[in-house]
């Protein structure tokens, strides 16, 4: 690539529309970085727009400003779902409806239905393709996000399953019997909705993660997953499958047979629902980082890659030593440590992002509470 084919220039370009996107360029912009562009391949919160129609947030969202704490679905300053959708567990679309508002309000400078295709070092700086142009850019921060990028693969004949993020509705799924692989969150949203519609599921895991005890809901369900369990319709249509690992799905005779490792074999009329989580878009810039021993990228303290500078990373793919940053309220805590690392690299003030820090927001370390707490 030559410079001569480059359209255009910024200080940072920021991929991906979703809530770290959008809330890490609201951070950059507070920082006082102009010259910056998001550039997103769908719409605004396409992901979650893209959600089955009866799948809600988890994490509850309640109006808590006033008193300087941000509610737990807020990826701004000041703002707050709880006031703006007034339901307490939105849909997906409803979410995707609150961040298109937000960047409106932001005035953000966002290019949609821009697929990036690649991103690639020049000299200091990188380049950024897309289906249409080149663009160049001093900083780029990936926030592509996970959803768009389902885990299809882990077993013979997964392919033969359907994954629960390709599904638009589970009132709409054909069929009263189902079986599903994958207990953690998507997998009881999935067998929850269809129990309510009166189906029998068969809901299948190869550990327990319904009976795990810690208290980080990165590793053991939400409280509002174990409270949708308790419920009769719950009780009544779910069969539990524990410890129960599916080694291969075939189809024979328009039937799907699910073989379980030790020899249980699960014959069912629909392709069984696969909720085994997601590959993650990180993948599209695996060059571009190191890797940490779990597979996700290695970063620095300022969230930035360790071979590459001048790339970060946000969103729910965010790992530091044990922390798992995979909900708003906890990869938001992030945004403002980016912003403040790109506006010093570019020479500009940091402390115009200080009130992050009164709204229990970090800006410049990786602890939680400034000690070693039960949380951490
Ligand atoms: C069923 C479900 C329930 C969840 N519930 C909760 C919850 O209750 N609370 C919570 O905090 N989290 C929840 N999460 C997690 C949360 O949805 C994700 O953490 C969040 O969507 C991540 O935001 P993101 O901006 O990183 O990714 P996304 O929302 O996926 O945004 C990424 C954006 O990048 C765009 N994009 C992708 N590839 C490209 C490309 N190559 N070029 C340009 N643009 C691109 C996409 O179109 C998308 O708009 C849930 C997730 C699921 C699947």
């Amino acid at each position: 690539m030559s410079s001569g084919n480059i359209a255009k220039s910024y200080d940072v370009i920021v991929i991906g529309g979703g809530a770290a996107g959008i809330g890490v360029a609201i951070a950059l912009r507070h920082a006082g970085i102009e010259n910056i562009v998001l550039l997103e391949r769908h719409i605004v919160g396409a992901s979650f727009a893209l959600w089955p129609d009866e799948t809600r947030f988890i994490t509850p969202s309640f109006p808590s400003n006033s008193v300087g704490m941000l509610d737990l679905n807020s990826i701004a300053i000041g703002v707050s779902p709880a006031y703006s959708i007034e339901v307490e567990h939105p849909t997906g679309k409803q979410y995707a409806a609150h961040l298109q508002g937000i960047a409106k309000f932001f005035e953000l400078p966002i290019q949609e239905e821009t697929s990036v295709l690649r991103v690639t070092n020049y000299g200091d700086d990188f380049l950024v393709d897309t289906a249409n142009e080149t663009l160049r850019a001093k900083h780029v921060v990936w926030a592509a996000g996970e959803f768009q990028y389902p885990q299809l693969k882990g077993f013979q004949g997964s392919e033969l399953c359907r994954h629960t993020a390709t599904v638009p509705s589970y009132e709409e799924l054909e069929g009263d019997k189902f079986i599903v692989i994958g207990g953690y969150e998507s997998g009881v949203d999935a067998a929850y909705h269809l129990a309510h519609r009166k189906a029998r599921v068969g809901l299948f895991d190869s550990g327990c993660p319904w009976k795990d005890e810690s208290s980080d809901p990165s590793v053991a369900l939400s409280v509002y997953t174990q409270q949708r369990m308790r419920e009769k319709c719950f009780l009544d249509q779910v069969g539990l499958h524990p410890e129960t690992t599916i080694n291969s799905v075939t189809l024979e005779n328009g039937l799907y047979h699910v073989t379980a490792h030790d020899g249980q074999l699960f014959r069912i009329q629909n392709p069984p629902l696969l909720a085994g989580g997601f590959e993650g878009s990180h993948r599209l810039v695996a060059d571009l980082f190191e890797k940490r021993s779990d597979g996700f990228p290695l970063l620095s303290e300022h969230d930035e890659s360790t071979l590459v500078p001048g790339l970060f990373l946000c969103g729910p793919a965010v790992r530091h030593d044990n922390h798992v940053f995979c909900f708003i309220y906890k990869y938001r805590q992030r945004f403002a440590v980016v912003a403040k690392a790109i506006a010093t690299s570019l020479g500009l003030p940091a402390n115009a992002l200080e009130n992050y820090r009164q709204w229990g927001m970090y800006l410049d370390d990786l602890s939680c509470c400034g000690e070693e707490c039960a949380a951490c």
